[in-house]
């Protein structure tokens, strides 16, 4: 018996999606979770609900989202193990198929740099990665295109801004980035990643920030959305 089979016995690699132990030729998600996996069939639709809510708020050639996140669904189980268990190898596999998935569709082919939204540094301390970075360096690799981490970073706070008040901290959301390496993405058209969509104003607000940049063209896709935003 080879030693990987003996420790596979002690310790059975298990789902991520359903903590079902995986066969030997499964990886990170069993067959039945990839194939129970809720696709949102917007990748192929140019005007679908995403590109609705975006809409108007900033200006951006395509939008998507490849799954829905559903309370105590599959997907937010994976996202749970990619944020909260140092599961980086999650957001490295979700995005190889996101990235699969868009790469079979014509539109699609026009992406040329891959940028994922920056996390918090206080979380990125907590956390070690952020979970943006997983899922875009999987769909870059996939899509064969590059991953460009460093041109946003999350804006400091100042002395006075940090005594305002929380809710009036949250409504400032549009001033918390700021370019740091421009010359990246000049002129590019840019594929923008985040996690889960929500009420969209992260993505808006780094969006404001990169349509600065000479040239550049904006894509935004995110691997969740909520069923409702
Ligand atoms: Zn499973």
């Amino acid at each position: 018996m080879w030693l990987s089979d003996l420790i596979g016995l002690i310790y059975p690699e298990i789902c991520c999606a359903c903590n079902q132990r995986l066969t030997k030729q499964e990886e990170i998600i069993c067959l039945h979770c990839a194939y129970s996996l809720p696709k949102t069939d917007f990748l192929s639709i140019y005007d679908n609900p995403i590109a609705k809510h975006l809409a108007g708020r900033v200006p951006f050639e395509y939008a998507t989202s490849m799954y829905y996140f559903t309370k105590k669904g599959l997907i937010q189980n994976l996202m749970y193990q990619l944020k909260y268990n140092g599961r980086y190898d999650v957001g490295l596999k979700l995005g190889a198929d996101f990235g699969q998935a868009l790469k079979e569709i014509p539109f699609w082919k026009d992406i040329e740099v891959i940028l994922p939204v920056p996390l918090h540094p206080k979380k990125l301390k907590i956390r070690g990665y952020n979970q943006s970075d997983a899922i875009a360096e999987g769909m870059a690799k996939a899509m064969e295109i590059e991953m460009v981490p460093d041109v946003l970073k999350r804006a400091k706070f100042n002395k006075s801004q940090t005594k305002k008040g929380k809710l009036e901290r949250w409504s400032n959301v549009e001033n918390i980035f700021d370019l740091k390496d421009a010359a990246l993405v000049c002129g590019k058209h840019v594929l923008l990643i985040d996690d889960v969509l929500t009420t969209g104003s992260t993505l808006e607000a780094c969006s404001e920030v990169l349509l600065k940049v000479e040239g550049l063209k904006l894509s935004i896709a995110t691997l969740a959305c909520a069923e409702s935003f």
